[in-house]
C-alpha cells in the first residue's frame, strides 16, 4: 500500500508529479539540490492549484490541505518513510545513478523506486540500484496535472507485485496507463520527438520560419499546438537527450538530432524554462527568434 511518495527533482515534472499526488491525498516528500528551487515549486504548486479553485475544479480547503501534504528538503534521509520514491531529475543518466547511489541507503528494504526518465533503459537504471525488481518506469506527460497518460515500462527484473503496485497508484491520481516496453524513448516520445526534431530541420535549412513550420502543423495537421512551441514547452534540451538516446539507442541515422537544435541547447536557450527557445517569452508575448 503506498501513503508516502518521495520525488527527487523539483522542476517542471517533479512538481506537476507533487502536485497530482499531494491533491490524490499521499504524503509527499519533495527534494531538489537547492532550497531555492524548492521554494519555486512550492509557489508553482500553490499558483497552479489555485486556478483550479478559481476555475471551480477544486476548493480552497482542498488546496490547503494538498500543500499541507507537501514536505520538501535538499537531504536524502528524509526518504526514509516512503513506501515509494519517484525520480523526476534532469534527462541525464550519470546524474540518474548518482541519485540511485545516494538515494538506496535511505530507503527502507520494501520501497519501490520509479523513474520518470522520457527516454534512458529502465533495465539499466534499475541494475544502478540495489532492488531492480523494485524497480519500474513511471513516464508522467506535461503538464502532469493537465494530461492523462502515464506510460509504465517494466524493467528486465520488475516484479508483477511492483507493476501492480505502480499501476494502482496510476489509477488512483486519476490518470490512464499505457504499458510500454523497455525500449528506447517508449512509445510516445519515439513518435513524438523524431516529429519535433524534423520539424526543425526546415528552419535550419530556411525552408521556413518559426511561424510558418508551427502554422502549417496547427493548421495542416491539426495539431493543437505547432512543434517549435511544443519543443519550447518541453525543453529543448530534453528534445535533444531524447534524440541523442534514440540515436545511440537503436543506431539508426534517422535519429540523428538537428544541428540547429543542438545550438539552441549550446546557447541556454532551452525553451519557456529558461525564456527563449524558439520563441523569446521575454515580453508580454511570445517572438519567434526566426
Ligand atoms: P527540469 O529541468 O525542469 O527539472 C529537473 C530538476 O532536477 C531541476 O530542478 C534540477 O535542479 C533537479 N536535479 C538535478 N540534479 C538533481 C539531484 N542530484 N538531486 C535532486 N534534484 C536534481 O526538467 P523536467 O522537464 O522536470 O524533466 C525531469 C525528468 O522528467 C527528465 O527525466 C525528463 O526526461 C522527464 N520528463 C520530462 C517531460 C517534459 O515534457 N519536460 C515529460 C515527461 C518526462
Amino acid at each position: 500500500m503506498i501513503k508516502t511518495i518521495g520525488i527527487i527533482g523539483a522542476g517542471q515534472m517533479g512538481s506537476g508529479i507533487a502536485h497530482v499526488c499531494a491533491m490524490s491525498g499521499f504524503d509527499v516528500k519533495l527534494s531538489d539540490v537547492t532550497e531555492e528551487r524548492l521554494s519555486a515549486a512550492v509557489s508553482l504548486i500553490d499558483k497552479n492549484i489555485t486556478r483550479q479553485v478559481t476555475k471551480g475544479k477544486t476548493t480552497e480547503k482542498a488546496k490547503q490541505d494538498a500543500l499541507a501534504k507537501i514536505t520538501t528538503g535538499t537531504d536524502f534521509a528524509m526518504f526514509g518513510d516512503c513506501d515509494f520514491v519517484i525520480e523526476a531529475a534532469s534527462e541525464n543518466e550519470s546524474v540518474k545513478r548518482e541519485i540511485f547511489k545516494k538515494l538506496v541507503p535511505n530507503l527502507n528494504k520494501d520501497a519501490m523506486i520509479a523513474s520518470n526518465t522520457s527516454s534512458i533503459s529502465i533495465t539499466r537504471l534499475a541494475a544502478s540500484t540495489d532492488r531492480p525488481a523494485k524497480f519500474m518506469g513511471m513516464h508522467f506527460m506535461n503538464p502532469v496535472p493537465v494530461m492523462a497518460l502515464v506510460e509504465l515500462i517494466r524493467g528486465i527484473a520488475t516484479e508483477e507485485e511492483t507493476f501492480s503496485a505502480v499501476r494502482e497508484l496510476t489509477t488512483s491520481l486519476g490518470k490512464t496507463a499505457a504499458v510500454a516496453e523497455d525500449f528506447p524513448a517508449f512509445i510516445v516520445n519515439r513518435s513524438l520527438l523524431p516529429m519535433i526534431n524534423e520539424a526543425v530541420y526546415p528552419l535550419y535549412e530556411g525552408v521556413g520560419s518559426v511561424i510558418a513550420i508551427d502554422t502549417a502543423m496547427k493548421l495542416g495537421a491539426n495539431h493543437p499546438m505547432g512543434p517549435l512551441e511544443l519543443a519550447d514547452f518541453i525543453g529543448l534540451d530534453t528534445c535533444l537527450a531524447v534524440m541523442q538516446v534514440l540515436y545511440e539507442g537503436l543506431s539508426d541515422s534517422k535519429y540523428r538530432p538537428c544541428p540547429l537544435l543542438v545550438k539552441y541547447v549550446e546557447a541556454g536557450w532551452l525553451g519557456r524554462k529558461t525564456g527563449r527557445g524558439f520563441y523569446d517569452y521575454r515580453g508580454e508575448t511570445p517572438v519567434p527568434t526566426r
